[in-house]
């Protein structure tokens, strides 16, 4: 685990300046973990939460994006469900660092593990993953073989046209150009401009890349406290599925899942598993969104005690998280996206609506 004290601001600027500036490589975040993982048998947890935290919170750092075209990438088999073996993808970098130390400067290093959309592991400390069998289906971001859409939720163009918008004009006019668009009028036009352009798929990578860098960064997933307990190094945009994937890999679902996109993740996790629902009571909101809670919440009015937070639950219910004795999982959000917000719906998604959370988490 990856020790990282303060605010989730905090971690990461802690974390950038593990990437030169010179060299934002994908081997610079690889071949940071990987010394981690030689340097230690990660038999860490943070001492509040243990292997199992009860509370967390999903981040993404997007600036260890690193640059490669994604056409490069081989396609998985056909076959691929979208488990990957992590211990083997993680001895498999282990591998390429020691050889980069044997093998003479200018020749190209036998060990070197290329981008896979189905070798590429998230990691997982041993004790918080299920199995040694752990998911990336980072594949059906480029490939979905889901016949429902709503499961991929279209939030990287969402955080996109935020990226859009803190752009000077003159950026946002060149990109427009680039793209073969009209590039006059105000701000707004433009950007309602690259919106249309986006709906298809190749210019929708094209102004991806222009924006946000290349790919998709690291998403983490940690403790309150600040102890990451999973990283998944992204080949393309962030997205609720890449949450899910980690998650999903828990041995012990978290009670409380805290996600800017909270309504994006619990949807694309439940539709992804109807049999287990894994975000339920509410679709993981804290109470069922009827017309009277949703005025309460809007009003303040409404306060939700989450006493196991505080105190196990005894009986635990049946599959009961081990550290708080309840099955229940939520997904909530300290702020929410412009167009989340437009779903009454989610202000029963609110972290200050449970007054145990409140000063627990940043
Ligand atoms: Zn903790």
């Amino acid at each position: 685990m990856v020790q990282v004290p303060g605010a989730r601001s905090q971690v990461v600027k802690n974390l950038t300046p593990l990437l030169k500036e010179s060299e934002k490589h994908f081997q610079y975040p690889m071949e940071w973990f990987t010394q981690v993982k030689l340097g230690h048998n990660y038999q860490f947890s943070c001492l509040k939460c243990g292997f199992h935290p009860s509370v967390v919170i999903m981040d993404a750092h997007r600036k260890a994006a690193f640059s490669m075209p994604v056409s490069e990438i081989e396609e998985p088999p056909a076959n691929f469900d979208g488990q990957v073996d992590v211990e083997a993808f993680w001895n498999s970098l282990r591998l390429e660092i020691i050889a980069r130390g044997l093998v003479e400067t200018g020749n190209p290093n036998p060990f070197a593990v290329k981008p896979s959309y189905h070798l590429w592991a998230p990691w997982i400390g041993p004790n918080t993953r299920k199995s040694g069998s752990v998911l990336n289906t980072e594949w059906e971001k480029v490939h979905s073989s889901n016949p429902n859409p709503a499961s991929e939720v279209p939030v990287t163009e969402e955080r996109l046209i935020d990226e859009l918008m803190s752009l000077k004009v003159a950026a946002v006019r060149q990109l427009c150009a680039s793209c073969g668009l009209d590039n006059k009028g105000s701000k707004m036009d433009l950007i309602m401009r690259l919106r249309s352009e986006m709906q298809n798929r190749s210019s929708y990578d094209k102004i991806f890349q222009k924006v946000w860098g290349a790919s998709g960064g690291w998403a983490v997933v940690m403790c309150p406290c600040g102890v990451v307990n999973s990283i998944k190094v992204l080949v393309r945009a962030e997205s609720p599925r890449d949450f899910a994937d980690m998650l999903l890999s828990w041995k012990h679902l978290p009670n409380i899942s805290i996600y800017d996109f909270a309504r994006g993740l619990s949807t694309h996790a439940n539709l992804r598993n109807p049999n287990m629902i894994p975000f339920s009571p509410h679709e993981g909101r804290l109470l069922e969104p009827n017309d009277a809670n949703i005025a309460a919440a809007e009003e303040g009015r409404l306060k939700i005690s989450l006493e196991w937070l505080k105190e196990k639950k005894m009986p635990a219910d049946v599959n009961g998280h081990p550290l708080t004795g309840s099955s229940d999982h939520y997904v909530l959000s300290d702020r929410f996206h412009e167009n989340n917000t437009k779903d009454p719906r989610d202000k029963l998604r609110k972290i200050q609506l449970v007054p145990e959370l409140a000063g627990r988490v940043n």
